[in-house]
């Protein structure tokens, strides 16, 4: 029986496993290796001391146009985690005009969404870069994909735990239910080549491929760490996001008891809030990647406290995550190069066209060639 290697236990390797199982592969034959000593990749949460809470490295918003990762919450039996934002529409704050309304699926909302500044947030929110990076094309597509806010295509969803214990764990634990081999601590650290076929992989020790097939799941800069033909053709820019989580002494609101709200003309983008923890997001954030955490916390609670209307006495505790490498800004390599060898095959949330970095890619890509 042939034997499948992924590489990379994010949502895109994970998920592959899932839909090779589906294919009737058995799960001894599926082995993933995962270098770090966790699972689920960007879609991670961990338990943090100082906040006494779990939290996600990034707050992940899914929508209901995320056909695929809608399905495959369903089939592992976790969509019921995920908690539909109402009333539907978006809440938006503008700083400048000290003013807030909510874009709807109306006549009147898009008017609204002429705004230049509305624009280029949700450009941000989507791609994680500016309005003027990106190709008039390509927002537009992803917007009417989106459903120009129409209700269910556009309607908001939010883990209601955490992204790791509603959508990873439930996706791990079937996995293994499944006989699905999973090696954490296991880093490709180089990949052996004869005869267009991938020959071995070497980890701290050596597996033989034979005639086996390689997934690689990985970010496309380790890919490329990995195959030295694209290291030499690839060059890729990142585009970071910063994560502000802040856990105040009782729950925390919103104006109109909303759950997440978009900022324009402001530091932050998206404040989201649960329970006693606010969550403050910010795109295409390298701009403020070298300022101290202190810095990034309190400018950030700052808005808060004028959005809220409230004057807060001192800084909540907070924890800052910069994630450097959130999603990808330019590859400037064609993705057809990618599966070069006859027993290989790339999946990543950056390897699918025209849609923006997100676990909808990641699921996509690993559907598409399973
Ligand atoms: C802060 C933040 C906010 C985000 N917000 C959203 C959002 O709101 N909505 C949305 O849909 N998406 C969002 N995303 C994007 C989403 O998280 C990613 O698109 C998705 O998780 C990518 O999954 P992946 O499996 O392709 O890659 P990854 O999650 O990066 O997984 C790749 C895995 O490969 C492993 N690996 C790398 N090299 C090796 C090696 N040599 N050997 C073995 N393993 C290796 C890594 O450790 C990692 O676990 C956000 C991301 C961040 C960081």
């Amino acid at each position: 029986m042939k034997k499948y290697y992924i590489i990379g236990g994010g949502i895109a390797g994970l998920s592959k496993a899932f839909f090779l199982l589906n294919k009737g592969i058995k799960g001894e034959n599926i082995h993933i290796f995962e270098s770090s000593s966790h699972l689920g990749g960007r879609c991670f949460s961990f338990y943090d001391k100082k906040l006494d809470r779990i939290i996600d490295i990034g707050t992940h918003l899914i929508i209901g146009a995320n056909k695929n990762t809608i399905s495959l919450l369903k089939k592992i039996k976790s969509w019921h985690s995920f908690e539909k934002i109402k009333p539907f529409g978006f809440p938006v704050f503008d700083i400048k005009q000290n003013e807030g309304f909510i874009i709807k699926d109306n006549l009147k909302s898009i008017k609204k969404f002429k705004n230049e500044n509305l624009q280029n947030l949700l450009c941000e929110s989507i791609f994680n870069v500016s309005k003027s990076e990106i190709l008039p094309r390509y927002f537009w597509k992803n917007i009417l994909r989106a459903g120009y806010l129409g209700r269910f295509s556009a309607q908001p969803y939010l883990a209601k735990n955490s992204l790791y214990e509603d959508l990873i764990e439930p996706l791990v634990n079937l996995l293994k239910n499944k006989g699905v081999k999973i090696n954490l601590g296991h880093k490709l650290k180089e990949v052996r080549i004869e005869e267009n076929r991938i020959k071995s992989l070497k980890f701290d020790s050596k597996i033989r491929i034979e005639n086996n097939e390689v997934i690689f799941a990985v970010p496309l800069d380790n890919l490329a760490e990995l195959i030295p033909v694209l290291k030499e053709e690839l060059e890729c820019e990142f585009s970071p996001i910063i994560n502000i989580h802040f856990r105040t002494s009782m729950r925390v609101s919103l104006p109109n008891e909303v759950k997440m709200m978009g900022v324009i003309n402001g530091f932050c983008h998206w404040l989201f809030v649960k329970d006693d923890v606010l969550s403050v997001t910010i795109s295409d954030a390298e701009q403020y990647m070298d300022r101290s955490e202190e810095e990034i916390a309190r400018e950030a609670w700052e808005e808060v406290c004028k959005i809220r209307g409230r004057v807060a006495p001192f800084l909540p505790n907070y924890r800052v995550i910069k994630s450097k490498k959130a999603t990808v800004k330019k590859v400037n390599i064609n993705k057809n190069r990618y599966n070069i060898y006859d027993n290989m095959q790339v999946i990543g949330d950056w390897m699918v066209e025209d849609y923006p970095n997100s676990i909808e890619a990641a699921i996509r890509s690993a559907k598409k060639i399973s």
